[in-house]
């Protein structure tokens, strides 16, 4: 299990990586209402994101990874990131000699935040066919506690899904019914757009589990990934009516539905101060992480962010440039206000 008692202390940033970074980080650009009150969209900072002039008529891709809180979403993204920044490098995970190349997402205290964040900065990606794609990476967190907190999350979870090339679905150990029936609900918010919009708007999703601890009966990474989640999606007549439901809505509303299973970290990052959602250091990265996870992640990154296996985000079939990504991002949101 994660590690229960989360504090949030503020570190120094190191000099050398404030110098690389630069004033970079997460932007929020949905936030959740503390009340109940729905959600808003802070337009100014997506226009930021997304009219900047070397991206805005570049065809975008947009990588989410969402779901709970605590369950190493912060974690991921940040291997993410130092692959965008360390493109050229094979060794871009880093290594212990060298010093700090990457830096956490610095979801910090607001980590308790519902709602979507993305990189405060898109990444230009030139493809073997010769196109120049913006890749824009997004945190989508959310809260399945109550009642309410299920209907928002589902919105929210919907609004990410339906925004994303890839939706990213990060789960802890295995994919249970609730899990599923919470990507049902989101779906069905997706619908509900669809029908107002005509379009379909669902490109891919992968299911990624972590602390994965079955490998011998689906081993890890994507193979096993591939026969684990065939099983567990099986429509059979045993099943309640409602799981079989479940089962069929979910093919029907993805173009691609992948699973990646991750081995557990190792009991130094899940317990580890200096991995708690802030800067890794040079001296405690990677020696820290289990080799399993660290070979798991060296296939995972890449499947989702290399170049030739970048998506282009699309809707009803045209390509989406990130000015109309901006558009699309508005009219869904006015959509779930209405
Ligand atoms: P988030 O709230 O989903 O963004 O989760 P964080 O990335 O902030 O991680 C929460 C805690 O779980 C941190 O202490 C991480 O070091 C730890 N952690 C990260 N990845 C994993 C994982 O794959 N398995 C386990 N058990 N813990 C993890
Ligand atoms: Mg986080």
């Amino acid at each position: 299990a994660l590690s229960s008692d989360m504090r949030c202390e503020e570190k120094e940033v190191p000099t050398e990586v404030q110098k690389e970074v630069g004033a970079v980080g997460p932007v929020h650009i949905v936030l959740a209402h503390e009340d109940d009150q729905g959600f808003s969209l802070d337009e100014e900072a997506l226009e930021r994101l997304l009219l900047r002039e070397e991206v805005v008529d570049l065809d975008v891709v947009v990588v989410s990874v969402a779901g709970a809180f605590r369950k190493g979403k912060s974690f991921l993204l940040d291997f993410l990131l130092r692959y965008m920044y360390n493109q050229s490098s094979s060794s871009w995970m880093g290594d212990a000699e060298e010093p700090l190349t990457g830096f956490t997402w610095r979801g910090g205290c607001e980590r308790e935040t519902t709602g979507i964040q993305a990189w405060g900065q898109l990444f230009l990606v030139d493809r073997p066919d010769g196109s120049k794609v913006a890749v824009m990476l997004m945190d989508t967190q959310g809260a399945f506690d109550s009642q309410s907190t299920v209907r928002d999350c589902a919105t929210l979870f919907a609004l990410s899904t339906m925004v994303s090339s890839i939706q990213v679905y990060n789960l802890s150990q295995n994919v249970q019914e609730d899990d599923l029936q919470h990507l049902q609900l989101f779906t069905e918010y997706g619908r509900l757009a669809m029908e107002q919009t005509n379009e379909k708007p669902f490109q891919r999703l992968m299911f990624l589990v972590r602390d994965w601890s079955y490998p011998y009966e689906h081993p890890y990474g994507l193979e096993g990934g591939h026969s684990f989640l065939e099983k567990r999606l099986q429509v059979t007549q045993q099943q309640h009516e409602e799981l079989q439901t479940v089962r069929r809505h979910i093919h029907s509303c993805f173009s691609s539905i992948s699973c990646f299973l991750l081995p557990h970290p190792g009991l130094r990052v899940a317990t580890n101060p200096a991995f708690d959602g802030q800067i890794l250091t040079s001296l405690s990265f990677p020696l820290d992480i289990d080799e399993d996870f660290k070979r798991e992640l060296f296939c995972l990154v890449p499947t989702l962010l290399a170049p030739e296996n970048l998506v282009v985000k699309e809707i009803g079939g045209a390509k989406l440039t990130c000015r109309d990504l901006l558009h699309y991002f508005k009219a869904y949101m006015k959509i779930y206000q209405g």
